[in-house]
This record gives structure tokens, sequence and C-alpha cells, in this order.
């Protein structure tokens, strides 16, 4: 059943930790178990806001969910499908080349998953919800994670810091999400960059105002008793947490048919990286047809145009290094 609701949480924590060693079988039925609701404070909040825009979003949330925490919501980055049928010259163009905020090495407040390690940036998957609806059958998301954290990891001009991956551990009975309601214990961060996975599209609409966002990276700053972000020696914002989420309801795909997943992921995880937007879309028009052109081409191309982007461009590599070529000294 889809929406089961169990009586207690203690019922719930013992039901999840006995899944933790569960065959095939056993974790589809967590799966379903396990659903995502958009939190109380935010539906009120929704009822009175008009959230068009992710600053928008970013004050509700951080008014309702994040009062009184010690981090708070700096940026949403949102990755949009375009419409084509546009006859508009320029269409978007941004040249940010980095995000406003960096993560600090050996900044104890982020030793999140206690392995007391803070030269590295820790990723955690929701396995759960790592499968994709394929344009041609699902698709296990984990590996695709994998292979593109390792592009940023090892591709770029700068190869800097350690990119750590690891599983979402149910049996802690923490929430996995700092925004959606899982029905476990709300915390802190279990990891620096939880990746979310595959999100119902209900929900990111719920959320981010918007149907046709593919993927969204949030980015959380620490913030002092007056909350101001606390700043970093080079003037940047003290980056707390990350989380990433991408829509279901798109048909995926490893090829340009439907959504190709590498580009998307590789685009989102760029974010949790710290890059910003970066490129100058156009369309041309012959004859009634219209193709639209980016330049430079890069993953962190603002809007998704149906092509691949599962590569570095050298605006990646280099923005990369203008993020990560002084690490460990940010
Ligand atoms: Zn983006």
């Amino acid at each position: 059943m889809k929406n089961r609701i169990l009586a207690t949480l203690a019922i719930f924590t013992l039901f999840i930790s006995s899944c933790t060693e569960m065959d095939e079988k056993g974790e589809s039925h967590l799966v379903q178990t396990l659903t995502p609701k958009v939190p109380e404070a935010v539906k009120i909040a929704q009822a009175t806001n008009k959230r068009v825009t992710a600053e928008g979003i970013k004050g509700m949330l951080n008014e309702t969910l994040f009062a009184g925490k010690p981090y708070q919501i700096s940026s949403i980055c949102i990755y949009k499908n375009v419409e084509k049928q546009t006859t508009v010259e320029t269409i978007d163009q941004q040249f940010q080349s980095t995000l406003s905020h960096r993560w600090v090495p050996n900044d104890t407040r982020r030793n999140w998953n206690g392995d007391g390690n803070l030269n590295d940036i820790d990723f955690t998957y929701l396995a759960p919800f790592a499968t994709a609806n394929g344009f041609d059958g699902p698709i296990n998301a984990i590996p695709v994670y994998d292979a593109m954290l390792s592009k940023w990891e090892n591709e770029g001009y700068c190869n800097t810091v350690s990119l750590d991956i690891s599983v979402y551990d149910l049996s802690t009975g923490i929430n996995p999400s700092l925004i959606l309601d899982f029905g476990l214990t709300p915390g802190d961060p279990l990891s620096d960059v939880q990746v979310l996975g595959f999100v119902p599209p209900e929900i990111m609409e719920a959320v981010l105002g918007s149907p046709n966002v593919l993927g969204v990276a949030f980015a959380f700053v620490f913030i002092d008793e007056n909350g101001n972000p606390i700043k970093t020696k080079r003037g940047k914002d003290d980056k707390a947490y990350s989380e990433v989420w991408f829509n279901e309801g798109y048909p995926w795909s490893n090829s340009l048919n439907g959504i190709n997943i590498q580009s998307v992921v590789l685009h989102e995880f760029g974010h949790t990286l710290n890059l910003g937007h970066f490129g100058i879309l156009q369309s041309f028009t012959t004859n009634g047809e219209t193709e639209l052109v980016y330049q430079p081409v890069n993953t962190m191309n603002a809007l998704y145009i149906g092509e691949y982007r599962n590569f570095l461009g050298p605006n990646d590599k280099g923005n990369y290094c203008e993020a990560w070529g002084s690490w460990p000294w940010n």
C-alpha cells in the first residue's frame, strides 16, 4: 500500500532496521512505504505565497522549515527543459562561473557523517529513490551518479578534492531530506551532499511551483545569530549542505530519447560543487525551422535543450578550478 501510515515512529524505526538486510523483494516494499511528503509548514506558506521565482521559494522555506536553524537555504538551482518553438534570438545568457558559497575545509560543524575527515566532500545517495523511469525501461541511477561524480573529481583542470560516496543508511531513522518529510525523525544532514534521487513530479511542482523542472540543487549556508551568512576567509558564504532532487515524471534515458540522465546528473552535481550557470542560448530560424544553440557548450549551460551535456566543457573545467583550485585553503 502506497500511503500506509504506521502507528508510531518506534514501530517504523524497527521496521526500517529490520529492512537493512532484506532481499530485493523486501527492499521494493520499503520503497513503497517511504513516501516523501511536502511538510505542513510549507503547505501553509504555499496557500498564502506566490512562489514563482527561486528567491520566493527560498524565502518561503527559510521562514518556515529553517526558522531558527544555524543554516538556511542560500540558492536553489533549477534545471529546466526549454521550449523549442520560440523565435526570440537570445533566449538566455548567464555567466556565473561559480556560486556565492564555498565548502570550508576543517569546518567541524560540517562533520555530519562523523568520519572526522573534513578535507573531502561526502556524498550520500538514497538507494530506494535511485531508479529513474526510463524511456526504454527503468534505469538504476547509482552507476550514473558514480560516473558523473568521477568526471568532476578527475576530469577538471584541477584535481584537488576527494569526493567520498556512500549510500544512505535507513537504519538511522533520520529523515534523509531537510525539506521533504519521509515520515522519519527530522535531524541535521548526514552528509555534505544528499542525493535524494527521483522525486514524484507532484512534489517537485508543489515545492518549486513549476512542472518543467528536470532537477534541482538546494544549497544551504551557515548563518550567524543575526541570520547573516558566515563568511569564509575569502569572503564567500560558508556552505553547510546541499540536496539534489530529480523529477521522476520524465522519461529518462542513456541516449537522447527522452531526457539524457547523465547530462542532468552531471549538471546538478556541478551545482553541489559550487558551479553556476554559464553560456548564452540563441535560436536561429531558417525556413520556419528553429534551431537552439548554446555558446560555449558546457554541462553548466542553464537550460536543457535536448543535447548531450554528459561531458565537461572547457569552461566547466576552468570554473571548477575557480572553486577548487586552492583547496584545502578556501
Ligand atoms: Zn542549473
